[in-house]
């Protein structure tokens, strides 16, 4: 057993998925390096009690669980977000669901945000490279985006959204761009916007700029390996009030829930810094009970 950590962590970025769903080639790159415990995952996609046997292991409280729609390049329909709602039900104050909408496929953009709110979904993710459009697609005729956005606007249903590449078979890396969340943040002054893993591993210069112009935009470091979170983002203490736990695991690359935590409790950060990103941020966002 682990020893306690002195945070009630949330971990806002893990991805539990119903990845049989997932189509053979993006399936095969997922598998890449971690074959030997490719059955064992499955069985995680299956029973949330194999997740919840290791958050506890792991000493973390919550983790969101990401869902989005992606039919043609990840093969994710709208069912992963009643995959995500069940997946949840096992212990709603611990499993936090996130769902999705695709606005190139929906005919009912609104309807489809208030049905996630329905099923008790915490936040709608927009995955711009899985999508293939930019995350301001409404700006130049993509209608059902602006849509969606405005539905979560009204119901105070957070927005994540994924920026940097993502190195899956068909995903358009150059829809990863931190600053089209510029457009989002300005026309939607009330959204809640997360920006998944802050343009990584090229665009911070841009992410950093979006997360201080913008009242409305938090960062979650998923993806980022927390030993160089600093180098990435050398001014993070600046943004402390904004910044997300998050580690993208299992994605290619991330091992461990609990060791990524203590990666980032070696940085050079101030307690209440510390305290700011694992616990307290994710509370303001995802209120618990
Ligand atoms: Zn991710």
């Amino acid at each position: 057993m682990t020893a306690p950590l002195a945070y009630r962590v949330t971990d806002v970025h893990v991805h539990i998925q119903p990845w049989r769903d997932m189509k053979p080639p993006v399936q095969e790159a997922m598998r890449r390096g971690k074959e030997a415990h490719w059955d064992f995952l499955l069985a995680m996609m299956d029973d949330p009690a194999v997740l919840l046997e290791i958050m506890d292991r792991s000493g973390i409280w919550r983790v969101g669980l990401v869902n989005y729609v992606s039919p043609d390049v990840m093969g994710f329909t709208d069912s992963t977000n009643d995959f995500a709602a069940r997946y949840a039900q096992a212990e709603p104050e611990r499993l936090l669901p996130y769902g999705g909408v695709h606005p190139r496929f929906t005919r009912d953009p609104a309807g489809d945000v208030d049905r996630l709110v329905d099923l008790g979904i915490r936040l709608l993710k927009i995955h711009p490279p899985h999508m293939m459009f930019p995350a301001n697609a409404y700006t130049d005729g993509l209608e059902p985006l602006a849509a969606i956005y405005r539905r979560c606007e009204e119901r105070g249903l957070p927005v994540m959204i994924h920026t940097g590449t993502s190195i899956f078979p068909g995903a358009r890396s150059k829809y990863g761009n931190p600053l089209e969340i510029d457009d989002v943040a300005i026309d939607f002054p009330d959204l809640r916007i997360v920006m998944a893993h802050g343009g990584r591993p090229f665009w911070m210069d841009e992410a950093f700029f979006i997360l201080r112009r913008h009242p409305n935009v938090l960062l979650d470091v998923s993806g980022i390996p927390p030993r160089r979170l600093l180098e990435y983002f050398p001014r993070l203490g600046e943004i402390a009030s904004k910044v997300l736990w998050g580690t993208d695991w299992p994605s290619p690359g991330v091992k461990d829930l609990r060791q990524n935590v203590e990666q980032f409790l070696t940085l050079p950060l101030a307690d209440a810094e510390r305290r700011a990103v694992l616990e307290t941020n994710s509370l303001t966002l995802f209120p618990a009970g």
